[in-house]
C-alpha cells in the first residue's frame, strides 16, 4: 500500500456571505468575460496554492481510525479543519499543482435521492455539466457508470428523524462502494437553508467550501464532496454551466475569476460576481490543470500564449 501522506484543504469560495458560494444561475453575458491570457491563467493557478493556507488549521488525525464512528460510516477521510494532514511535516503546499489523480482513479459520482422517491430521475443537467468539464479537460474525469452505464442513484440521509440536519461528520456513507467521491443533491430547498443557487461543500448542508483530501501534498480521490443545485425559482435557474461551475469548485478552484463567475481584481482575489459561470477561461484553466503533472510549479508551467 502506498504511503498515505495526507493533506487537505477546504475549497470553495469565500465571499461576503458567510464563507459560502453565492453562485447564482443567471448568466451575465460575455461582455465581462475576456479571453484568457497566459498571465491570467497563471494567476488562477497561483491561487490554487496561495498563502491563505498559512491561516489554515491542520487536522493530523487522518485517516480516522478503524472502528471510530467516522470510519464505521465510511467517512475516514473527513476533514473538519481548513486543512488536513497525517503528518505535521507535510502541510498543504503552496505554488504547486495539486489535483485529482485521474490516471489512477476517475472520480466517483453519485446522485442522492435522499427521500427514496420512486420516480426519481437524474437531472439531465448533471450529465451535461459533467460533459462540459470533460470536454474542457479533453478526457474522462468522472466515473459515472453503474451497471446501466448511468450515474448511480444513492440514498443518503440528510435529515434526522426529528427533521434536524445531518451534519458533515454525521453522514453515513457505509452503503457506498467507494471511500469518496462527489455526491449531487439536486433541487434542494434553497429557502431557509443556504440561500444559494449552487454550492460545493463537505456535507449536504455545508457551504464553507469543498474539502479536497490530498496525498503527498497533492490531491487524490479520497473523501466526500457534495454539490448542491437549488430548486428553480425566481432567483435560480438550472443550467449545465451551473453544474460545471460547482464541479470546478469541487475540483479545487477556491476563488471566482474572470470567466468563472468573477472578474479580475488585481489586489484582491476574493470573488466578485458578474462573468459567465463557466466561460472559456474556466475551461482553459481546467484543461491546463489536468495537462500538467501533479506537483508542477505553478510559476513555471507551460501555458500557451493565447
Ligand atoms: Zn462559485
Amino acid at each position: 500500500m502506498r504511503k498515505a501522506v495526507l493533506a487537505g484543504v477546504i475549497l470553495g469560495v469565500l465571499s461576503g456571505c458567510g464563507g459560502s458560494d453565492g453562485d447564482g444561475g443567471n448568466d451575465q453575458g460575455d461582455f465581462r468575460n475576456p479571453m484568457p491570457t497566459k498571465q491570467s491563467v497563471t494567476k488562477v493557478f497561483s491561487l490554487l496554492g496561495e498563502n491563505e493556507y498559512s491561516n489554515l488549521y491542520q487536522d493530523v488525525d487522518l485517516p480516522h481510525e478503524a472502528g471510530s464512528d467516522l470510519a464505521l460510516k465510511n467517512n475516514r477521510w473527513f476533514c473538519n479543519a481548513f486543512a488536513c494532514a497525517v503528518d505535521n511535516n507535510t502541510p498543504p503546499m503552496d505554488g504547486m499543482i495539486r489535483r485529482h489523480d485521474i490516471d489512477q482513479n476517475l472520480i466517483p459520482v453519485y446522485v442522492n435521492n435522499a427521500n427514496g422517491l420512486p420516480e426519481f430521475e437524474v437531472h439531465k443537467n448533471i450529465y451535461d455539466g459533467i460533459k462540459l468539464i470533460e470536454d474542457a479537460v479533453g478526457r474522462k474525469v468522472f466515473d459515472l457508470s453503474d451497471a446501466d452505464g448511468e450515474i448511480p442513484v444513492v440514498q443518503i440521509e440528510i435529515l434526522h428523524d426529528d427533521g434536524s440536519m445531518v451534519w458533515s461528520h454525521e453522514v453515513d456513507y457505509s452503503s457506498l462502494p467507494t471511500e469518496g467521491g462527489f455526491i449531487f443533491e439536486f433541487n434542494y430547498e434553497q429557502a431557509g437553508h443556504t440561500g444559494l443557487c449552487g454550492a460545493a461543500g463537505k456535507g449536504p448542508w455545508d457551504s464553507s467550501g469543498s474539502t479536497i483530501i490530498a496525498a503527498d501534498s497533492t490531491v487524490v480521490n479520497l473523501g466526500w464532496q457534495w454539490i448542491r443545485i437549488a430548486s428553480e425559482d425566481a432567483t435560480c435557474t438550472h443550467s449545465p454551466e451551473l453544474v460545471a461551475h460547482e464541479l470546478t469548485h469541487a475540483l479545487g478552484f477556491r476563488y471566482h475569476f474572470a470567466g468563472f463567475g468573477g472578474e479580475d481584481r488585481p489586489s484582491d482575489p476574493r470573488p466578485v460576481y458578474g462573468s459567465h459561470v463557466f466561460g472559456h477561461q474556466a475551461k482553459e484553466v481546467l484543461k491546463q490543470l489536468f495537462a500538467h503533472d501533479i506537483g508542477s510549479d505553478v510559476n513555471n508551467m507551460n501555458i500557451p500564449n493565447y
